[in-house]
C-alpha cells in the first residue's frame, strides 16, 4: 500500500524533474541572447569610435589644407615684396619672417602627410568594423529566431507536462503531495528515493538497519532520518557488488 502511494509520487516526480530541466534550458536562452546583443553593442561602439576618429581626421585635414593655402599665399606675397624694401633692416626682418613661415609650412605639410596616411588606415578600420558589426547583427537575428523557436517548443512541452502532472496528481495521496512539494523544493527536486544496500540514494547516507528492515515489512511511509526524503526499498544489486 505504502509502496503504491510512493510509486504514484515517484511518477509525479519524474514529470516534475522534466519540467524543471525544461525551465533550466529555457533560462539559458535569454542569457545567450543577452550575450550576443552585448557583443553586437561592443562592435557598434568600436565602429562609432573609429568613425569619430575618421571625422576628426577629415576635419583636421581640411583645416590644415586651408591654413597651408593661406600661409603659402602669404609667403608668395612677402617674397614679391622683398625686392621693394628700402632698407637692409626691413629686408632682414621680412626675410626672417619668411623663414619662419616656410618652416611652419613645412611642419604643416608633414602633418598633412601624416593625416592622409592615418585617413587610409582609419578607412580600412571602418570597413573592417562595418563587416564585423553586420556579422554580429546577423548572429543576433539568426540566433534570436532559433532561440524563439526553441522557447516555443519548450513552452509546448511544458504545457503537455503540466497536463500530465495534473493527471498524475489525481492519483496521489493528497496528504503526501504537500509534503512532497516541500521536500522537493528543499532537496533539488528529488523527494522520493530508493534505499539500496542500506544507503539512502538521496543523500548517500546509511539508514539505521532496523529502519531498512521496516522498509520491507511496514505499511507505513518512511522518511530518511538524514535528508527527510520519502524512502522505499530499492532493488538490491546482484552478485559481488552487493556490498554491506
Ligand atoms: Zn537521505
Amino acid at each position: 500500500m505504502s509502496r503504491e502511494k510512493l510509486k504514484a509520487l515517484e511518477e509525479l516526480q519524474k514529470v516534475d524533474l522534466k519540467i524543471r530541466d525544461l525551465e533550466a534550458e529555457a533560462e539559458k536562452h535569454p542569457a545567450r541572447l543577452r550575450q550576443i546583443e552585448i557583443e553586437r553593442g561592443q562592435a557598434k561602439t568600436a565602429l562609432d569610435a573609429t568613425r569619430g576618429k575618421l571625422a576628426d581626421n577629415e576635419r583636421a585635414r581640411r583645416q590644415n589644407e586651408q591654413l597651408l593655402g593661406l600661409e603659402r599665399d602669404k609667403v608668395k606675397k612677402w617674397e614679391s615684396r622683398l625686392n621693394e624694401l628700402k632698407t637692409p633692416r626691413e629686408y632682414a626682418a621680412l626675410a626672417r619672417e619668411l623663414d619662419i613661415a616656410k618652416k611652419t609650412n613645412l611642419t604643416a605639410e608633414e602633418e598633412l602627410k601624416r593625416l592622409i596616411g592615418e585617413y587610409d588606415d582609419l578607412r580600412k578600420l571602418v570597413g573592417t568594423g562595418e563587416a564585423g558589426l553586420s556579422e554580429k547583427e546577423a548572429v543576433v537575428t539568426r540566433e534570436g529566431q532559433e532561440i524563439q523557436s526553441s522557447l516555443d517548443a519548450v513552452q509546448t512541452q511544458t504545457q503537455e507536462l503540466q497536463a500530465e502532472r495534473a493527471r498524475l496528481i489525481e492519483e496521489c495521496d493528497k496528504s503526501l503531495v504537500s509534503k512532497y512539494e516541500r521536500i522537493r523544493k528543499q532537496r533539488g527536486g528529488v523527494a522520493v528515493v530508493p534505499v539500496v544496500s542500506g544507503t539512502c540514494k538521496g543523500c548517500q547516507r546509511n539508514i539505521p538497519p532496523q529502519m531498512a528492515n521496516n522498509l520491507l515489512t511496514s505499511s507505513e511511509i518512511l522518511s530518511c532520518p538524514n535528508c527527510h526524503r520519502f524512502i522505499y526499498a530499492g532493488e538490491e544489486p546482484q552478485g559481488d557488488e552487493a556490498g554491506v
